[in-house]
């Protein structure tokens, strides 16, 4: 425990999923964390929550888009104005768009995926690497593409342009950022139970995961916060620039026969 104790993080996307848990697991760990988020109400629920768990002088939420430039300035800026620094950026707010035939994509459909997954990692690490090339002290920046950004999958091809841009992006920001000691890192999920993958379609998770997936349970939003904690904390002090897949050995496997669902390891 306390592996980020005295640090200050922005998290995005931080009201739902896997922004929500590592919300939760940062604070166990001792940080300050600032929640941004478009969704208002999910962001009163997780402050309220929070704030019955104790945590409520380290916990703070905004309302932000995380594609509206002006958003992020004031969100990473309510990190310093609260707690004094801003150590961690997690840009993880991102959408899955509309599924479809590249022949029907709406170009409007493209803008605004792009303009959340794409455009609003951009936005968070220009104005967090602000910051905290000000501050001279390092600092983590930490992305959420997936594994969509790796491989290719018919139908979802907006969704895996704009994350595949996430990846290449947070590599370049690595290279640029490296001499202020600021470590850039994407991670890359891979089918995980959150509402983005449950929205309209609540067994589409499983059926991925049984017919492709090598480890026979379900990755949960907690197993991508772990890999947050270790990219935000010193324990990653010599790591830069790659992209962490977290995905239940999805990306190595060829098609599986029917794999059985047991309870994951304790
Ligand atoms: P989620 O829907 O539970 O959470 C996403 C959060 O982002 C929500 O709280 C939503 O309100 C917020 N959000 C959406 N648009 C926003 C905007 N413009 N500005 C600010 N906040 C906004 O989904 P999740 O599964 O936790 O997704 C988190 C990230 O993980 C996303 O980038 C997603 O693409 C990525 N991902 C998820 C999976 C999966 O299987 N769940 C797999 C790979 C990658």
């Amino acid at each position: 425990m306390n592996r980020l104790a005295g640090a200050s993080a922005v998290i995005t996307g931080g009201a739902s999923g896997i922004g929500r848990a590592t919300a939760e697991l940062f604070l166990e760990h001792g940080a300050n964390v600032v929640v941004g988020d478009l969704n208002e109400e999910q962001g009163t629920v997780f402050l309220n929550e929070m704030a019955a768990r104790g945590y409520s002088d380290r916990t703070t939420f905004l309302r932000c888009d995380v594609s509206d430039e002006a958003d992020i300035k004031a969100l990473v800026e309510t990190c310093v104005k609260s707690f004094g620094h801003l150590n961690i950026m997690f840009n993880n707010a991102g959408i899955e768009g509309a599924f479809g035939a590249i022949t029907e994509i709406d170009a409007d459909h493209w803008d605004r995926t792009f303009a959340i997954n794409t455009r609003g990692v951009f936005l968070g690490i220009k104005h967090a690497a602000r910051i905290m090339i000000g501050q001279n002290e390092g600092g983590s920046i930490i992305n959420t593409a997936s594994l969509a950004g790796l491989t290719s999958g018919s139908g979802a091809l907006v969704y895996s342009a704009s994350k595949a841009a996430v990846i290449r992006l947070g590599q370049s920001a690595a290279l640029e950022l490296g001499n202020h000691g600021i470590r850039v890192n994407t991670i890359c999920p891979g089918v995980v139970f959150t509402p983005l993958m449950h929205r309209g379609k609540p067994d589409r998770a499983d059926a991925v995961m049984r017919s492709s997936q090598p480890l026979p349970f379900r990755g949960e939003p907690e197993h991508i916060a772990h890999a947050a904690l270790y990219l935000a904390s010193t324990e990653s002090a010599f790591v830069s620039g790659i992209c962490l897949t977290v995905d239940g050995g999805l990306l190595t496997a060829g098609p599986l026969a029917d794999t059985p669902m047991v309870n994951p390891p304790q």
